[in-house]
């Protein structure tokens, strides 16, 4: 529904400096002059080796993949939000499954993450998703509805300002990829929800994650309500990378 969709890469704790400086040659050897916009959120550490692969282009940007939920001080291996405009970092995912999961992270921890990213001059990308088994239970509208509550909730009306990406947790690096129309209709119960708290809720990209690839892309993106992909596994090799890009248009 937005103007351009997005399409972000979530390398996760993946790469080397070789291993990313091949792949980020790969790609903006193929990427021409792409209809979306794309951007790598790449390990922290990396960031600065993507600035500067990065700096002869505007056509890749750069992500983090999380940011501290403070803005500086005795807070020992967190990365703030200022530190991350400091590398030129556009965006930065917040509240990705395997963080809530493994980090246990709150809905409240990642509505405040939301809230310092904006802040700091960023776009958070905030994730929500259910697991299989609140699937089977019936309660995917409930879960994606609570944690996106929380950020709305937190962010009022600058909630125009973030990306929403709606990531099964059951479908993260499994293969197994919600049909169009699953994800659809939860992007679209998301929509309904942004609309009641904005009158921007258009603007507002809604990405689609979990097992997208260069196979399922394109119908996926065809959704009315899916505006671009949060793309793991498929982001590390550039001609799928590539592929996906070319079916976000
Ligand atoms: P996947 O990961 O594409 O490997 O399923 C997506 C994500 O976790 O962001």
């Amino acid at each position: 529904m937005s103007a351009k969709k997005l399409i972000a890469g979530n390398w996760k704790m993946n790469g080397s400096l070789a291993a990313n400086q091949t792949l980020v040659q790969a790609l903006l050897a193929g990427i021409g002059q792409p209809t979306c916009d794309v951007a790598l959120c790449a390990p922290f550490v990396y960031l600065p080796q993507l600035q500067a692969l990065l700096a002869d282009t505007s056509t890749v940007e750069l992500g983090a993949q999380d940011l501290s939920q403070h803005d500086s001080g005795a807070y020992t291996g967190d990365v703030s939000g200022a530190m991350l405009r400091d590398f030129g970092v556009r965006y930065a995912i917040v509240g990705h499954s395997e963080r809530r999961q493994y980090q246990g992270e709150t809905d409240v921890q990642v509505a405040i993450k939301a809230k310092r990213a904006l802040a700091a001059g960023l776009t958070p990308i905030v994730c929500v998703g259910e697991t299989l088994r609140e699937r089977e239970e019936g309660m995917t509208e409930f879960i994606v509805k609570r944690q996106l509550s929380a950020v709305i909730h937190l962010n009022g009306h600058c909630i125009s300002e973030i990306v929403v990406a709606y990531e099964p947790v059951w479908a993260i690096g499994t293969g197994k990829t919600a049909t169009p129309d699953e994800a659809q209709a939860v992007h679209a119960v998301l929509r309904a929800q942004l609309k009641a708290a904005t009158e921007h809720a258009d603007r507002v990209r809604i990405l689609y994650g979990g097992s997208m690839n260069a196979a399922n892309a394109a119908e996926l993106l065809a959704q009315p309500d899916i505006d671009g992909g949060l793309i793991g596994g498929a982001s590390l090799k550039a001609p799928d990378f590539l592929k996906i890009i070319a079916a976000a248009r």
